[in-house]
């Protein structure tokens, strides 16, 4: 059996990645979505180990230490990392496993892991894409002209990713990703020592 791709998908937030990576599995069911560790605080609907697990910022450091996280960053003053042996489980079972990290754990992802597929959501205008964060309702507004300066240098790191989508239609960007995927599958290079004989 083949192993499963790993996934990475990036882009600012407010971008819309949330509702397209849940669309996106409930269509392909072969997709495995990575549950992040971080120290942030759940927001109201998040369940533990569903959305993220929960943790304080020594019980991260130990796990940094550890060897525990295939990636990690600190994104607007908490840390967020993937576990190593969960991505390992996942594309060991044959499972296509997706990855949704910031920019820095997009640069680590690419640097250590050459297979993987990564894959930036970028927003139609910046206009659009403080609309999407300030209708969200979950921000106060310093938080959002903060997440709007960080969205500005997020997207300068576009040209570091395989693939560029601008988000209009939420149904039209899941076809693209799931385009992608499909084609990804028949790269030579994931389909070596083929045999005809
Ligand atoms: P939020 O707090 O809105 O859930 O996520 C904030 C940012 O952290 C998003 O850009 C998200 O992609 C990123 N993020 C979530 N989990 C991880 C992770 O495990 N590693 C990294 N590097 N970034 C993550």
């Amino acid at each position: 059996m083949s192993s499963g791709l790993l996934i990475v998908i990036s882009g600012p937030s407010g971008v819309g990645k949330g509702t397209i990576i849940s669309d996106l599995c409930r269509e392909s069911p072969q997709i495995e979505v990575s549950v992040s560790t971080t120290t942030r605080s759940p927001r109201p609907q998040e369940e533990e180990g569903e959305s993220y697990f929960f943790v304080s910022e020594p019980a991260f450091e130990e796990k940094i230490s550890s060897g525990f996280f295939l990636e990690w960053a600190n994104v607007y003053g908490h840390y967020y990392g993937t576990s190593r042996e969960a991505v390992k489980e996942a594309t060991e079972k044959g499972k296509d496993i997706l990855l949704e990290l910031d920019v820095q754990g997009g640069m680590q992802v690419k640097a250590n892991m050459p297979e993987a597929v990564l894959i930036f959501i970028a927003p139609p205008s910046l206009t659009e894409l403080r609309r999407r964060i300030t209708a969200r309702g979950t921000e106060i507004s310093e938080h959002i002209e903060k997440r709007m300066h960080i969205a500005l240098q997020e997207l300068k790191y576009y040209e570091e990713y395989d693939y560029i989508i601008i988000n209009n239609r939420i149904e039209e960007t899941v076809n693209i990703v799931k385009t992608i995927i499909s084609a990804e599958k028949y790269r030579v290079f994931r389909n070596k020592d083929l045999s005809w004989e």
